[in-house]
């Protein structure tokens, strides 16, 4: 099976349409995933869930999700995250409201978990950074792999140690168990502004984390033409 990977898209209708059509013209795709924060942050909630509801076979829910209908405490979240949640909540539709409701936290498939935060207590939204935060992990879940968003953040963690994921595919080791952060479609904060996205090959046992160009002046331009704080512009062109 072949599974596009996709994550933390929050409301960037630029980032996720080039990361869809990167994925097309790959040719066969599965599976597509999202694993949570279709909205928050950006200016296009509506028309990016109206996007994953169509397109997704299989999606869980985030925290800024969550917060949008209302499932999460926002004094948790900073000013700005707060500001676009309660932008968020007046964007879309009932539909889309209920869509956000029925997702899940975590689901499992063979033997593959998707979830948001973390694999155990997805519920509680720790955050996966980096080796030391996914060896907290190892062996408390019992799938071979499991894939998070979340930190925005990518990384391939194993249990015998982190692998380097700069150029193409990595081969997972079948005794071994991962987590495997994908990173964020429409708001990457390791410093480089391209979207970042993965392709997993379940026969091949491969996983390539995908880095691309977008048009992220488009899509800050339109969240500062939305009265939403410029701060959330212009992180998007410093990918922090
Ligand atoms: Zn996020």
């Amino acid at each position: 099976m072949k599974y596009a990977l996709i994550s933390d898209i929050h409301g960037n209708l630029e980032a996720l349409t080039t990361s869809l059509d990167y994925f097309s013209s790959r040719g066969q795709v599965d599976m597509y995933i999202c694993l949570g924060d279709i909205v928050g942050y950006g200016a296009d909630p509506g028309a990016c869930l109206e996007i994953i509801m169509n397109r997704a076979d299989l999606s869980v829910i985030g925290n800024h999700d969550a917060a949008v209908i209302g499932e999460t405490d926002i004094n948790y979240f900073n000013h700005f995250a707060r500001t676009a949640v309660l932008w968020t909540r007046e964007m879309i539709t009932i539909e889309q409201d209920e869509y956000l409701r029925a997702l899940p936290f975590s689901v499992c498939r063979q033997d593959l978990l998707f979830t948001h935060a973390a694999p155990v207590d997805p519920q509680d939204w720790d955050y996966i950074f980096n080796q030391s935060d996914a060896a907290h992990y190892f062996k408390r879940f019992n799938e071979s792999v499991c894939f998070v968003g979340h930190s925005h953040v990518a990384g391939i963690y194993g249990s015998n140690g982190q692998m380097s994921h700069l150029g193409g595919k990595t081969i997972l080791d079948p005794d071994e168990q991962y987590i495997i952060n994908i990173g964020s479609i429409g708001q990457p904060r390791n410093g480089d502004p391209r979207l970042s996205c993965a392709f997993f090959d379940s026969d091949e046992r491969s996983i390539e984390i995908v880095r691309l160009d977008y048009d992220c002046r488009a899509a800050g331009k339109k969240i500062i033409d939305a009265g939403l704080p410029a701060f959330l512009a212009e992180r998007l062109s410093i990918g922090r």
